[in-house]
């Protein structure tokens, strides 16, 4: 498996790989790897020739009161973990690598970034969207895998794909859980014994209200109402949102139809943490 710190070794790869006529898979991380990022690897591996794993802790996309100091890390274990997963590659920049002084191209997508996420982390999805159209033309994947935990920025960079026209497949991969039912996340790392016990509540919540819309239940309100008394009763547990959006869209919607994403940020003590079901209804 190849290391690369430099775009410059990167694209050299890249155009070595092309020539052969080989197909290449790529897996966006910000490291710290755990199953659910292995899942994607796995997944890459099955579908392509070869698959580039970046591991970046991009700093636009933090907020100014936002964990990217703090942010775990552990490019030893990734390596490993990335090796025995069958990724042929490893792009490690630093962040003068990705951003040059005087970089000053934004990239904003209207709408789907309004709500959920994006409204309590205003800036978040432009650092995303920045990054991951960087790390595209960088990587000039033929497909490229990304989390259902991370629902809307799946929602937003599929988006983003069509109007900007790049020739990537965009593949959505389910949410890798814990035995206990809380998803896998590095943030998990934040949580001491009781948070940890107290974060189950976020896939306890969701799965009732999963059980509530299969029994039938299309009215928007009482979905949520019932997700959020279930969160409510947790005392470690302070709810960012509970929503329940179209899919594609992001927008809200009159009744559960459709492609419905349930989705909830929940802070445990002060990891915020997220969580969600796609429902087709
Ligand atoms: P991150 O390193 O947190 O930026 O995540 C990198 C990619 O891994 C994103 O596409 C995430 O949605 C995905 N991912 C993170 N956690 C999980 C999980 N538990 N299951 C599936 N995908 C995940």
């Amino acid at each position: 498996m190849i290391i690369a710190n430099t775009i410059k070794e990167v694209r050299l790869q890249i155009k070595a790989w092309m020539k052969e006529g080989k197909s290449i898979g790529f897996v966006p991380t910000m490291g710290f790897l755990h199953e659910g990022h292995q899942s994607l690897i796995e997944r890459a591996k099955k579908e392509n020739d070869k698959v580039v794993v970046s591991v970046f802790v991009n700093p636009t996309q933090f907020g100014p009161t936002e964990d990217l100091e703090s942010y775990p890390r552990d490019f030893e274990k990734d390596t490993m973990l990335c090796e025995m997963t069958g990724a042929d590659l490893i792009f490690h920049p630093d962040a003068k690598e990705m951003y040059e002084k005087g970089a000053s191209t934004l990239i904003h997508v209207e709408g789907l970034t309004n709500a959920l996420c994006g409204k309590s982390r205003p800036t978040h999805f432009g650092g995303v969207c920045l990054v991951v159209s960087k790390l595209f033309h960088i990587v000039s994947p033929d497909r490229a895998y990304f989390g259902e935990k991370d629902a809307q920025q799946l929602a937003v960079i599929k988006r983003m794909v069509k109007d900007l026209n790049f020739d990537i497949e965009i593949v959505g991969c389910p949410i890798i859980r814990e035995v206990d039912g809380l998803a896998k996340s590095s943030r998990n790392a934040y949580l001491n014994t009781q948070e940890r016990a107290a974060a189950t509540i976020l896939n306890k919540a969701l799965t009732k209200g999963k059980e509530t819309i299969l029994a039938g239940e299309t009215n928007v309100v009482k979905v949520k109402n019932e997700i959020t008394e279930i969160i409510c009763k947790e005392p470690l547990a302070k709810i960012d949102y509970v929503e329940i959006v179209d899919f594609d869209t992001i927008a809200p919607v009159k009744s559960i139809k459709g492609n419905i994403l349930v989705a909830v940020a929940v802070f445990i003590g002060k990891t915020r943490l997220i969580d969600n079901f796609i429902i087709q209804a």
